[in-house]
């Protein structure tokens, strides 16, 4: 095999000095999930690592997540900010972090009840776009150690492939749905077959992340019946994460 593999993205040939890929991007959390010897290219390796899976940690969902956790980043040790929010700390029993954030707001619920809301804005530099695309990398090469390689090079997967490398026009989007999601694992992902489409739902730290990788048009539907946001194509503005913590209203 080696010498005669071929890139998955950009078909040039690779050889084992183009180093291993990850399906999980390490940013996220050390993992094992490397696709075999010569899978991705060097070039290509590279600039889906620095321009697209960069882009996850700056969301606001993943950012707190992380944060609030006190995960590590690719260096070993956490961030000390990360999309304005800073890392988790324990002092005895107590467990604080700072978010740069606008100032919370309370509002009047019913029934006596106020609500804090907490928004979270997504990091400096994000785009929704690169974002978007990062999911999709992820969810086509956690199909490859799945199925196999061959799996995924063939052409029902050509316009994902070309989507996360090299979108034309450069600003194409392919749309996604969210969702909560419990499970131990931090980071797995779950196949969605039904008819033509290929979907994966891409769980990162607790959110799940549902792409179709055949792009059918079929996913706005399913998120909608199974009533998870939908990030459609059209949708340009970045999501804003909103916390709010309800309590009752003490009167002396
Ligand atoms: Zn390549």
């Amino acid at each position: 095999m080696t010498g005669l593999s071929r890139c998955l993205y950009c078909t040039r040939r690779t050889s084992p000095a183009d180093g291993l890929a990850h399906a999980f991007p390490e940013c996220i959390g050390k993992n094992d999930s490397t696709l075999p010897e010569g899978a991705v290219c060097g070039p290509c390796n590279g600039y889906l690592g620095s321009k697209l899976e960069s882009q996850l940690v700056r969301y606001p969902q993943i950012a707190l997540s992380i944060q609030m956790a006190g995960l590590p980043g690719k260096s070993g040790v956490p961030r000390k900010e990360l999309g304005g929010i800073e890392s988790g700390k324990a002092h005895g029993e107590e467990w604080s972090f700072r978010m740069g954030i606008p100032r919370p707001s309370i509002a009047d619920g019913p029934d006596g009840t106020s609500q804090l809301v907490v928004e979270v804005p997504p990091g400096k530099g994000f785009s929704f776009l690169r974002f978007r695309r990062a999911i999709h990398k992820i969810a086509l090469e956690s199909l490859a150690l799945q199925e196999g390689l061959e799996y995924v090079r063939s052409p029902e997967f050509a316009a994902a492939r070309t989507y996360i490398k090299n979108p034309k026009p450069a600003d194409l989007s392919w749309g996604f749905a969210e969702a909560p999601s419990g499970g131990p694992r931090p980071m797995h992902a779950v196949y969605f077959e039904s008819g033509l489409r290929e979907i994966v739902g891409v769980n990162i730290l607790g959110t799940l992340f549902v792409v179709d990788l055949r792009n059918s048009g079929d996913l706005g539907a399913l998120a909608v019946q199974q009533s998870v946001n939908f990030y459609g194509p059209e949708v340009r503005e970045v999501p804003v994460l909103r916390l709010f913590a309800e309590g009752k209203r003490v009167t002396e």
